[in-house]
Formats: C-alpha cells, structure tokens, sequence
C-alpha cells in the first residue's frame, strides 16, 4: 500500500532525537513559554528573514491573533471586510470571523488554485480594510499583484502559509511591504510539522508582534497585568523543541517534495489528468500534489484497487459548507469546479522513487 503521507515514517527519523528532548524538556520542569519557544521563535524568524516570530497554539490562532492585533492597534474595526479566497481551507474563513471581521471571497484560476487577482480590485469596497492572500497546496499567490493592489486602496496584508513554510517570497513579500504578516501552522501533516498543534506569526511589524506576544497570553505582557482581552493560544515547549529539531531538514525535505513533483509532471502522460501549474521562477514547496479529473471518484477507486491512497483537499467549498448556510446560494463556479475535481496523490519527503515509479505506471494505464 502506498500511503498519502506516511506521518510515522516522517517522525521515525527522529526518534532518538525526540526522546533526548523530551527528557531535557521534562528535566527542565518549565513546559510552558521557555527557552525551547524562544528558541524556535529565533530560528523560524531568521529562517523566514522576518524581525520576530511568535510561537501559537496552531495555525487558525496565528491568523485571528493577526487580526486581532491588527483590531487593537487601529488598524482594523469590527465589521472591516476583508478580502479571502473562496478555494480554500475552511479555517482561512473562519479566522476572519472569529475575529469579528467580514470575509469577502473572490475565485481563484482555475491554473493555480489561488486566488486571481485581476479579480480583487472589483469586490474592493470603502469598508475593505485587508486582503487574507493563502498560498494553497504550497504555491504562491501572485503577492506582487496583491501588494499593489493593497498599496493603491491602503489595504493591509495578511498571509496565511500554513501550507507553504519555505515557499521563498511569502517571507520577502512581508519584509518589502511593512503591512504584511503570515501565519504558519505546525499541525502534523503540514511541511513543518509538531507531534500535536503548533503554529507561528512571522512579522516586521513591531508594533503588531508586541501585542501578538500579549493577545496570545490572556493580553499580558507582566504576569497579572492584563492590557488586552486576550486567549490562551501558546506554543508549548515540548512541540517548540521538536520543531526546533526538524526545522534545520526543511529546505531539504521541500527540494524532495519537488523531485517527486517533477518527476510526476514530466511522467505522468494521460488526457484524462491535468497536471498542476508550477511557475519555476517560484520555489512551490508542493504541500499537496494536486490533479484534476472528470470522473474523480472512478479515478480514486482505481488508485484504490491499485493500493494507492489519495486524498481530496477539499471536497465541500467553503461557501457550500452547512455552518454558512447564508452563502449556500452563491455561486462561485470556478471554485466549485475544483472541489468537483481535484484529487491530490501521494508525495513526501519519505516517499521512495520506486512508489513514486508505480504511482507513475498505474497512472498511465487508467
Ligand atoms: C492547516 C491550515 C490552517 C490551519 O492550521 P491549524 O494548525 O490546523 O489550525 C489554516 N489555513 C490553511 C490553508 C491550512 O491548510
């Protein structure tokens, strides 16, 4: 069987590793907001080229934190629209609600899977105060264009990279435009991943780290003093130590993700399949390997019979979800198209270039 993400394979290499942190994290006695965070929070800053990081409980937090922040300093009220794609991952949306705010969703191309950005400066209204730009399946939006766009309607920039940690230009883009701020998450399956939640904001923002280090710790900086109505969203020592071990393997383990994908692209020849887009003058650190096919339940069943698991990211759109039943009605088509299609095939660091030679061969013969 060859398996979507083979998470224990991942984690197996590091288990000695693993243990002897856990024994220093557990001999330390000090398992919250220590020195394995701070620590990680150094490292991921210098690895991201941003001025600070600051370590959360897990990637959604990271993006309301922003917001939320963004809400303390001015920068953002209650009832701002702010601008999401409508292909994405449901917790995009969801931060912006949790943070009182108004998302705008706007379709993606249909190359790219994320969003156009010909399309935003039209849904651009005087109560749009921010763009949410999501880098899906570990590509890059088109963050030239939507730094523009945020310049010419003073429109802060928010970006969420939960799926694309090491995608170079997320960083850049939010150390050129001094409105920008990215959430990670650390959850297991993502590139960068803990043994349980984690997440991070990357920023150049001063300001916004100050009151992100507060917000995410009851809105105290001094222990008892409470300057801000703040959550309980920490990361906690045990996964920052973790995290500290792994993250020196990113950059090797994404360039592993590439082979495999362009092995896939250069391999797989079929018209039955399209293929994704890579623009190669971007470093897309393929998260997911995302194909599109007509009849996608005959094709998965076929992988099935063939032991080969894949997965679908996503299957329901957002706006079709029961919880936004007031959206139930829109229409969206391109982003509908593509959870009628998309169907995403294994790849990971660990995969071996004999499953991928067979993940190839049963391909072509469908
Ligand atoms: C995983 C993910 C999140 C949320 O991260 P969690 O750590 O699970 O909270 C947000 N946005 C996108 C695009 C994601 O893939």
């Amino acid at each position: 069987m060859i398996k979507f993400l083979d998470l224990k394979k991942i984690n197996q290499a590091y288990e000695t590793a693993f243990q002897e942190k856990l024994k220093s994290v557990l001999d330390s006695g000090w398992y919250i907001l220590g020195k394995e965070v701070q620590e990680f929070e150094t490292n991921f800053a210098n690895y991201c080229g941003t001025r600070h990081c600051i370590g959360v409980g897990n990637g959604l937090d990271a993006l309301v934190l922003i917001f939320k922040g963004y809400i303390q300093l001015g920068k953002l009220q209650k009832g701002d629209e702010v601008i999401v794609p409508a292909n994405t991952y449901i917790a995009s949306i969801l931060a912006v609600l949790q943070a009182d705010l108004v998302p705008v969703l706007v379709e993606p191309k249909l190359e790219t899977y994320n969003i156009d950005s010909s399309l935003i400066q039209r849904k651009v209204t005087p109560k749009t105060k921010a763009i949410l730009a999501v880098h899906l399946y570990g590509q890059l939006a088109e963050m030239d264009k939507i730094n523009k766009i945020a310049t010419e309607n003073d429109l802060l920039v928010v970006e969420d990279a939960a799926q694309s940690h090491g995608a170079i230009s997320n960083q850049k883009s939010a150390v050129k435009n001094q409105q920008s701020s990215v959430a990670h998450s650390f959850y297991p399956g993502k590139n960068l991943g803990a043994l349980g939640d984690g997440g991070a904001v990357v920023t150049d923002d001063s300001d916004l780290a100050k009151v992100i280090i507060a917000l995410r710790n009851y809105g105290s900086e001094t222990k008892y003093h409470n300057d801000f109505i703040g959550v309980n969203s920490r990361l906690d020592e045990l996964q920052a130590s973790f995290l500290n071990l792994k993250l020196p393997n990113l950059d090797a383990d994404n360039e592993r993700r590439r082979v495999i994908a362009k092995r896939y692209i250069s391999e797989i020849k079929s018209d039955k399949i399209i293929l994704p887009f890579w623009d190669l003058s971007k470093n897309h650190v393929f998260h997911l390997f995302v194909i599109r096919t007509k009849d996608r339940g005959d094709l998965q069943h076929y992988l099935m019979e063939n032991s080969i698991e894949t997965m679908i990211h996503y299957p329901i759109p957002p706006h079709k979800q029961k919880a936004f039943e007031y959206w139930n009605d829109l229409s969206f088509p391109i982003t509908e198209k593509i959870h009628r299609e998309v169907l995403s095939l294994p790849i990971s660091p660990v995969m071996t270039m004999d499953e991928v030679d067979y993940v190839v061969k049963v391909l072509n013969k469908y």
